[in-house]
């Protein structure tokens, strides 16, 4: 799902208060009535009606044909959109770049703000995965809510922002956490490699054993990345390591930590073996080497991302894990050809980082960040 800021010079901001509303009512319906929007948008039905075909026609908004009665839900697009109009208010972001890497559920772009310090903007895209699944699956996912996939990717964008948050302040390598609004989180850039593209190190050892300490600290404050592997460790030049990458971190507490710990583990040990030739007997273990000495959980917990919260996700993580399993046997079993499969081709796979070095920041200006009177519900 590509990220056109292009058009959102072009909103008025009676298409943003219309955009908002849709965006409230969706707090309590699944397909807000037009009814609805004009009265939370506080315009008369025609204005309204005319706005709301405005924003269907740049697919910022999608119409529902319910059962009982006709009405829109919020797209990604829109989603996108009130994000960065809010990020654009705060300072935060001023202008949109290139997209620099897309995961299984979420797209990078490069940002700048307005003194042009370029960030990293990573949007969450729960939900992408179904795309790809079974048929059975699909229809089962097609039951559940639409604006659940959105608020889900809310959940993980505030998840993601609380633990960078606590672990940037207490001294881990972590990027900077600068913003944060529904699906978004806007952090600072890392000028380095991932892990997975350094062919060749002077010294792996070095590098090993500051990776496995870092889990073991990490443990000794309560937490466990969760998919601490060589895509989510960056390499500065000076060959510090950078982590990323925090919706699936768990507390030492969680019922599997053990299970979440050495896996983390051996996914650096398999690495090192398979890339550098490096083996060593000396690894960490859950159970022998972990004691607790700081509750890092606790202060996440009091960031505002609850424990309600974290058990919503979690529920829906597993959910996509169970199904990326079986996606994972059925892509090997047959290529299917499915429409969406041709979408997903659109994006590319990853930049590599010389493309990135080489791509010049053409940025898209965000436009006008005059006050819109209805503000985002934080
Ligand atoms: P995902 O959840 O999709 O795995 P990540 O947070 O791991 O997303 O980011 C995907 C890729 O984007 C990373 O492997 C890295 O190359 C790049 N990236 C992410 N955050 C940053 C950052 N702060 N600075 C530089 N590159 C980043
Ligand atoms: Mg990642």
């Amino acid at each position: 799902m590509k990220l056109d800021a292009k058009a959102l010079r072009y909103m008025s901001q009676e298409d943003f208060r219309v955009l908002t509303a849709v965006e409230m009512g969706s707090k309590n319906h699944e397909v807000v009535p037009m009814s609805l929007i004009a009265q939370i948008a506080q315009l008369r039905a025609g204005g309204a009606h005319k706005i709301v075909g405005g924003l269907a026609k740049k697919k910022l908004i999608a119409r529902v044909q319910n059962m009982s009665y006709d009405g829109y839900r919020l797209t990604y697009g829109g989603y996108d959109y009130l994000a960065l109009k809010t990020f654009a208010k705060r300072g935060t972001v001023y202008s949109v770049g290139n997209q620099i890497g897309v995961g299984k559920e979420s797209d990078i772009y490069l940002v700048a703000d307005e003194e042009d310090n370029q960030h990293v903007l990573k949007l969450q895209r729960l939900g992408r995965m179904s795309f790809r699944t079974i048929k059975s699956k699909r229809d089962y996912l097609q039951d559940r809510k639409s604006a659940s996939w959105m608020y889900m990717s809310r959940l993980a964008a505030m998840k993601e922002f609380a633990f960078m948050k606590v672990l940037y302040e207490n001294g881990f390598p972590v990027p900077e956490p600068i913003d944060a609004s529904r699906h978004c989180v806007v952090m600072g850039l890392i000028d380095a490699f991932p892990l997975r593209q350094i062919e060749e190190i002077g010294n792996p050892g070095k590098l090993y054993s500051e990776l496995m300490s870092m889990i073991v600290k990490l443990a000794q404050y309560g937490l466990i990345h969760g998919d601490f592997n060589e895509f989510n460790i960056l390499i500065k030049s000076d060959g510090a390591p950078v982590l990323i990458d925090f919706p699936q971190m768990v507390s030492t507490s969680h019922i599997n930590a053990e299970f979440y710990f050495n896996r983390d583990v051996e996914c650096i040990r398999i690495f090192f073996r398979r890339r550098f030739g490096y083996e060593s007997a000396l690894y960490p273990r859950f159970t022998k080497d972990v004691t607790r000495e700081f509750c890092l959980d606790v202060q996440v917990a009091a960031s505002g991302f609850s424990k309600k919260m974290q058990k919503e996700l979690e529920a829906y993580q597993e959910e996509i894990k169970d199904m990326s399993d079986e996606e994972e046997e059925e892509d090997e079993a047959d290529d299917s050809d499915e429409e969406e499969e041709a979408q997903d081709k659109d994006i590319p796979s990853e930049v590599t980082e010389d493309e990135k070095m080489a791509i010049k920041l053409r940025n898209i200006r965000l436009g006008n960040t005059e006050e819109t009177e209805s503000e985002e519900e934080e």
